[in-house]
């Protein structure tokens, strides 16, 4: 089974180009939304950083997510697309002075703070504007997730957030300072997470330190668990939309949630992955001794999943219904790496062919760059198309 792409319409593009299919991002916008509504109190924000790309963050905003940044840039690009301001949440480890004021001047929901010297800063620029920063501390919570390496951040060895044995201290700490106020608790564990499981282990911690707290007398209002949620790269036609349902139940389920107490979730992948497709022509089929190679038009500089984390993307050749040969699809790019997969079967393919690498909707566009001064790809929405 193959995916469904408005070929003719693809004839005028330049290539390499990504391809967001807006009726599949609406419908899993859709899941989401039915699926979280179903438990008091969850509140489903989008980490910008899967995609920023302006026409994407329309529907997302549309269907009222709200906007998880880790700079100063997607605090910017959230209130472009007109994310409210009180629906902005904004972590990272090596926050600048000029992205702690942009926060302040807009009065976003919260700053998710890593460390104490970024607590005192905080408090320090927010004193100079007269304002109280609503804070929430990000915990480390040495959770191991099944994921590649690459991608874990909620280890004790990771740079992330504050160990735990830390947390009454800083909360003390915050609560003696003028200007900022302790609103809540942030975790995140990793991305493309499939194992319910690490998400039940998270859980489980977040009980053990809410006890631990309430034993002090400490309230948080709000728990943020991050994002992570895994998508089926195998089977981008089979299974195009995550389980939302397994997902949130499993917090319902096994996160002990205090009265009045609100859960938040910061998905990215799981949103915008298999809407996009990155769209490539071949430019030579070439014959080596042991194995051919389609050479195509997209680099590691359009999609680099494959070099940096080995990640597996389907790859379908959409103009062609000739028998399977197996090939290496491979870019332009002067580097070893700029390998796309190896040894898959293709209808065979023949130069000018459209190739579709799927699910990469997220962390393909936002992560191209211009090395060997390429242009960056564009992005096409399947209702621009129409
Ligand atoms: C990257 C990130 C996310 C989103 O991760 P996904 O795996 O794409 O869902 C959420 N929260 C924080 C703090 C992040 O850094």
């Amino acid at each position: 089974m193959k995916g469904v792409f408005p070929l003719n319409k693809f004839a005028k593009l330049r290539t390499p180009f990504y391809y967001y299919d807006t009726e599949l991002l609406r419908t899993t916008l859709r899941a989401i939304n039915d699926e979280a509504s179903k438990h008091e109190g969850f509140i489903v924000h989008y980490a910008i950083k899967a995609n920023a790309n302006p026409k994407i963050l329309r529907y997302i905003r549309e269907a009222g997510l709200g906007a998880d940044c880790v700079s100063g840039g997607e605090v910017e690009a959230a209130l472009k697309a007109g994310f409210s301001n009180d629906k902005i949440v904004y972590a990272g480890v090596g926050k600048s002075d000029w992205e702690i004021n942009l926060g302040l001047d807009n009065d976003i929901f919260c700053f998710n703070v890593e460390s104490i010297p970024e607590l005192e800063i905080i408090n320090e620029l927010a004193g100079q504007k007269g304002k109280v920063a609503r804070i929430a501390f990000r915990l480390n919570p040495n959770v191991g997730a099944h994921t590649h390496a690459n991608i874990t951040t909620g280890l004790a060895e990771n740079k992330f957030g504050i160990a735990m044995r830390d947390m009454e201290t800083v909360i003390e700490l915050a609560s003696q300072m003028e200007h900022v106020k302790f609103v809540g608790l942030h975790f995140h564990i990793g991305s493309q997470i499939l194992d319910m499981g690490d998400f039940q282990a998270l859980c489980n911690r977040i009980n053990e330190l809410q006890t631990q707290l309430e034993s002090h007398h400490i309230r948080v209002e709000h728990i943020n668990v991050g994002g992570g949620l895994g998508i089926d790269y195998q089977h981008p036609n089979r299974v195009p939309i995550p389980d939302f349902k397994a997902y949130f139940d499993t917090y319902a389920k096994k996160l002990k949630l205090r009265p009045g107490q609100t859960l938040h979730f910061e998905l990215g992948r799981a949103v915008v992955a298999q809407c996009g497709s990155l769209i490539t022509r071949t430019l030579y089929i070439k014959k080596g001794a042991q194995k051919q190679f389609a050479i195509v038009d997209a680099g590691f500089t359009d999609l680099i999943r494959p070099a940096l984390y080995q990640a597996y993307h389907k790859i379908e050749n959409i103009s062609s219904d000739d028998v399977n040969e197996t090939y290496d699809v491979v870019g332009p790019i002067c580097e070893s790496t700029d390998v796309f997969a190896k040894q898959i079967d293709l209808n065979t393919t023949h130069r000018g062919d459209y190739l579709a690498i799927r699910s990469t909707g997220a962390y393909g566009e936002i992560m191209a760059s211009g090395y060997n001064c390429r242009q960056l790809p564009m992005g096409y929405t399947s209702d621009e198309l129409l």
